[in-house]
């Protein structure tokens, strides 16, 4: 069976990797020079197993409001005239409820469960340097007020299974010793044990070399123009290299997803939004961030990736701009200069920006569509590093027709009525 993986992110790679495991002939598609170049570039660093949460809370509209105001804030919104965009946000609002919150976040840990036991079998398989640590990350409160308010997390946790642990500042300080020097700074934190770090490009960049290895094929810089299609399946590709067929296709273009299949009849609400990180050389290993904190007030991860720090966050609603803009990163630099004065070189930090393809409900839409042979694998929003190698395990399984060991149930596009 030949199968076409539109994209090369890390959940295009993935898929590719297990498409080829099941005895796939398989092609990937990317307009990049290499796999891993877009959102999957810079990320927070962070397998965010206990984590795993929609953003789409309740409460959230009001924190949004808060959030808005603040000096480093997490959140900004260029109100533009879009009406994809002003659709998406309601859905999302149309979220922001108990109910929702609940179908929502049992549904994404399904997928991150499922992708941690995941990632240790392909780790068995292939062997990969991607600067991985296994020392859970932690929520870092700088108010009584938040620390008293993560007890609603803790029970949600608790329900989920997903082992955790309530730290004083003495404990914070015992897992992360940097912290020693800003004690002033905060009161406690929430540390997951079971969560991962790891650098997801090289990963990616990894995973795809052999892939290559097993046979994959990679395709770079082809830009993919559209697909033709006939009766209930798809036919073609369509690219600035001319045309591929083959039996069946995933679509793991991330946040540019959604126009290729506007153009085909579906309609799935994934929007871009976007985000900042800075990677920077460590300095004192001793001051230096151990594994990630999650600074709660400006909801920045700071990650440490071998003999660099990572340094990600901020949520901004502006379209499909790519464009790292002058002091985009301030508010990422403030963070680490406040928490890690000590830990790294800031002067000889490397900015990036990229989109986080996300649903409404955070949930990503991964499986079968009303074409017969056209799949897809998409809109993992803040947690595709996290979810790739079970989603796209998983994908793999709905695609060779087999029955895959997750339920797919609400993970399809038809939760959305389309
Ligand atoms: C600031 C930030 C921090 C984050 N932190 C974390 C984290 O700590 N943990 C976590 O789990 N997740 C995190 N994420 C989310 C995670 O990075 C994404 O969910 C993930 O990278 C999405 O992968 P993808 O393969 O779907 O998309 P991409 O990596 O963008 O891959 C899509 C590919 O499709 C290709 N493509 C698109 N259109 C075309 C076309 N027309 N022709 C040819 N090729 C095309 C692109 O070149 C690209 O290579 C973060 C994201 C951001 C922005």
């Amino acid at each position: 069976m030949k199968v076409i993986v539109l994209g090369a992110g890390v959940i295009g790679v993935t898929t590719a990797y297990y498409l080829a495991r099941a005895g796939a002939e398989v092609l990937v598609l990317d307009r990049q020079r290499e796999p891993g170049l877009e959102t999957s570039y810079a990320n927070a660093g962070e397998l965010s197993y206990g984590m795993t949460s929609p953003w789409a809370a309740p409460g959230i509209p009001m924190k949004a409001v808060k959030w808005l105001f603040m000096r480093h804030r997490p959140l900004f919104i260029y109100p533009m005239v879009s009406p994809r965009m002003w659709s998406w946000g309601l859905q999302m609002l149309a979220n922001c409820n108990e109910e929702a919150y609940r179908i929502n976040k049992s549904r994404m840990v399904r997928v991150s469960n499922y992708s941690k036991q995941a990632l240790k079998d392909l780790l068995a398989d292939v062997p990969l340097d991607f600067d991985l640590r296994e020392q859970g990350t932690l929520q870092l409160f700088r108010t009584q007020k938040q620390l008293d308010g993560s007890k609603a997390d803790q029970d949600v946790l608790a329900e989920f299974d997903s082992p955790f642990e309530v730290l004083d500042k003495d404990g914070c300080i015992a897992v992360e010793p940097g912290l020693q020097h800003v004690k002033e700074k905060f009161v406690g934190g929430l540390r997951l044990t079971a969560d991962r770090t790891g650098d997801c490009r090289m990963f990616t960049q990894g995973l795809a070399k052999k892939a290559e290895a097993m046979g994959v094929q990679f395709h770079y810089n082809v830009n993919i123009q559209g697909v033709t299609t006939g009766m209930d399946r798809v036919e073609k590709v369509l690219t600035d290299e001319g045309t591929h067929e083959a039996d069946a296709f995933v679509c793991c273009m991330g946040p540019f997803a959604p126009s290729l299949l506007r153009s085909i009849g579906i309609d799935a609400p994934i929007y871009p939004i976007k985000g900042y990180s800075i990677t920077l050389p460590v300095t004192d290993g001793d001051a230096a961030p151990q594994s990630t904190i999650m600074d709660e007030t400006h909801k920045v991860a700071i990650t440490r990736l071998g003999d660099r720090i990572r340094v990600a966050g901020q949520a901004e609603i502006a379209g499909y701009s790519a464009k790292l803009g002058a002091h985009k990163t301030d508010t990422v630099r403030y963070v680490v200069n406040d928490l890690f004065p000590k830990g790294g070189d800031v002067s000889k930090a490397e900015g990036w920006t990229g989109l986080r393809p996300m649903t409404p409900d955070g949930t990503p839409v991964i499986g079968k569509t009303r074409y017969a042979n056209m799949f897809l694998n998409t809109g993992h929003g803040t947690l595709g590093w996290t979810m790739a190698c079970g989603s796209s395990r998983a994908v793999a399984d709905v695609v060779m027709g087999k029955t895959p060991e997750i339920d797919m149930d609400g993970l399809e596009l038809t939760r959305y009525g389309t």
